[in-house]
């Protein structure tokens, strides 16, 4: 969906409460010369509304993959499971960042979600573990032993 087809002020809150941060992945906008984009997270094409509880950042990485994917399979089982949503889950229960910038799915939610998104692709890992080196990206309580 174009940004012209969300108005600015709603574009504004989605920023604001979202803080510059990919909704998905973690990933700050600052330090990125792509613009974020504001992802439908019930997708448009399936009726979903252009509301703030239906809107979500998210870097161009994640938003070219997620399109309007609802439901990934878990790599572990193959079973289709629904994806991640950004504002009705909690993000660190179904996810863990390394310090290195690989995102372990923590759940049949996570592992596919961070699946279809290719979370773990070589340039996001780069992107993501460069702003977690600088400081930019907190990873938390949970991080785990780096390889
Ligand atoms: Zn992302």
């Amino acid at each position: 969906m174009s940004l012209s087809s969300i108005n600015k002020p709603l574009r504004d809150a989605v920023w604001k409460r979202d803080d510059g941060r990919c909704r998905y992945c973690g990933l700050l906008q600052v330090g990125q010369a792509a613009v974020f984009h504001i992802d439908h997270i019930h997708p448009r094409s399936l009726d979903g509304p252009t509301s703030l509880e239906n809107l979500a950042l998210q870097c161009p990485h994640c938003s070219l993959r997620k399109s309007n994917t609802v439901e990934a399979p878990d790599p572990v089982n193959g079973i289709a499971v629904r994806m991640f949503h950004p504002l009705r889950d909690r993000w660190e229960d179904h996810f863990v960042l390394r310090r290195n910038g690989i995102i372990e799915g923590r759940t049949p939610i996570g592992r596919s979600t961070a699946a279809a998104l290719q979370f773990n692709e070589r340039w996001a890992v780069s992107a993501r573990s460069l702003q977690i080196a600088l400081g930019w990206i907190d990873i938390g309580d949970d991080e785990g032993e780096t390889v």
